[in-house]
């Protein structure tokens, strides 16, 4: 092969300043497609701003962000995520008061650009598809109950579902597993790693439980005071010495005995 494939997002000199702090400092990385990334860091280190710039949500200082070679800097968050980019857990909060499916079927309305004036008709509308849809998270046998009475696992699960509605090229997870006990969080990106695998979907996500970074992620990135300072496989990633002394004290790299004694409370 001779010329690489164009990757999904490919990120060069990113910068944003919030007044005197400078959030995000020169971040230039590439997201092949198919991949699952993970960008970790510890608190304050910019994950949260990064995404809000991958978005649209956030105008970056500097710097370029193309979605399959179109730069989609200045673009606004809705017309970034009609070209694909996705965000799970974030924007795609859920109607409590309607059902599961129904959840499903307005972003399936929404993703085909049907007008709500089709809204007294919407019972009917893409109900095969967001069936099909709520098989793929296991959650079709919930279809009927109110987002409001959904456990705190399955609302995840939902919102994945909705997120993949959108059918996106590029997925930006912040934090998905956050809340959830460890068994659940493995369980859910195992989930993900699935469909997306399936779908050929991209994925960047952020995650403070080490287990399942190391576990999922294809690749890692580090992230601290907004600078990139490490890249690699979760067994590079963990071997680095530079890694291990940012973390040195939170045991988030290396889970200390009262960590694990700690298990799930969230
Ligand atoms: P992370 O997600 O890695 O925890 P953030 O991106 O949320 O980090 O924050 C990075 C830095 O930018 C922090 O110092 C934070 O206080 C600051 N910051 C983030 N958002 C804002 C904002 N809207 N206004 C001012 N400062 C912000
Ligand atoms: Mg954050």
């Amino acid at each position: 092969m001779t010329t690489a494939p164009t990757s999904a997002l490919a990120v060069t000199g990113l910068n944003k300043a919030f007044g005197g702090v400078q959030a995000v400092r020169d971040v230039t990385f590439a997201l092949a497609p198919g991949e699952l990334l993970a960008l970790i860091g510890p608190n304050g280190a910019g994950k949260s701003t990064c995404f809000n710039m991958l978005n649209g949500q956030l105008p970056p200082d500097e710097g370029s962000i193309k979605l399959y070679g179109h730069e989609i800097i200045g673009l606004k968050p809705r017309q970034v995520w009609r070209l694909g980019v996705g965000r799970t857990f974030q924007i795609t909060a859920t109607f409590q008061s309607m059902s599961v499916i129904e959840n499903v079927q307005m972003a399936l309305i929404s993703h085909h650009r049907r007008l709500l004036s089709m809204l007294p008709f919407a019972g009917a509308l893409y109900k095969d598809e967001a069936f099909a849809l709520l098989d793929l998270v296991s959650m079709g046998a919930q279809a009927g109950r109110p987002c409001g009475m959904l456990a705190y696992g399955d609302l995840k699960r939902l919102e994945l579902a909705v997120a993949l509605a959108n059918d996106p090229k590029v997925l930006l997870m912040d934090e998905p597993t956050a809340g959830m006990a460890p068994k659940e969080r493995i369980e859910l990106m195992q989930l993900t790693a699935d469909i997306v695998g399936q779908r050929g979907i991209s994925v960047l996500f952020t995650e403070h439980d080490m287990d399942v970074v190391f576990a999922h992620a294809g690749r890692v990135m580090v992230l601290n005071r907004g600078r990139l300072i490490a890249e690699g496989t979760p067994a590079q990633i963990r071997a680095n010495a530079e890694v291990q002394a940012i973390y040195l004290g939170s045991g988030a790299v290396y889970k200390t005995d009262e960590d694990t004694a700690a298990g799930a409370a969230p």
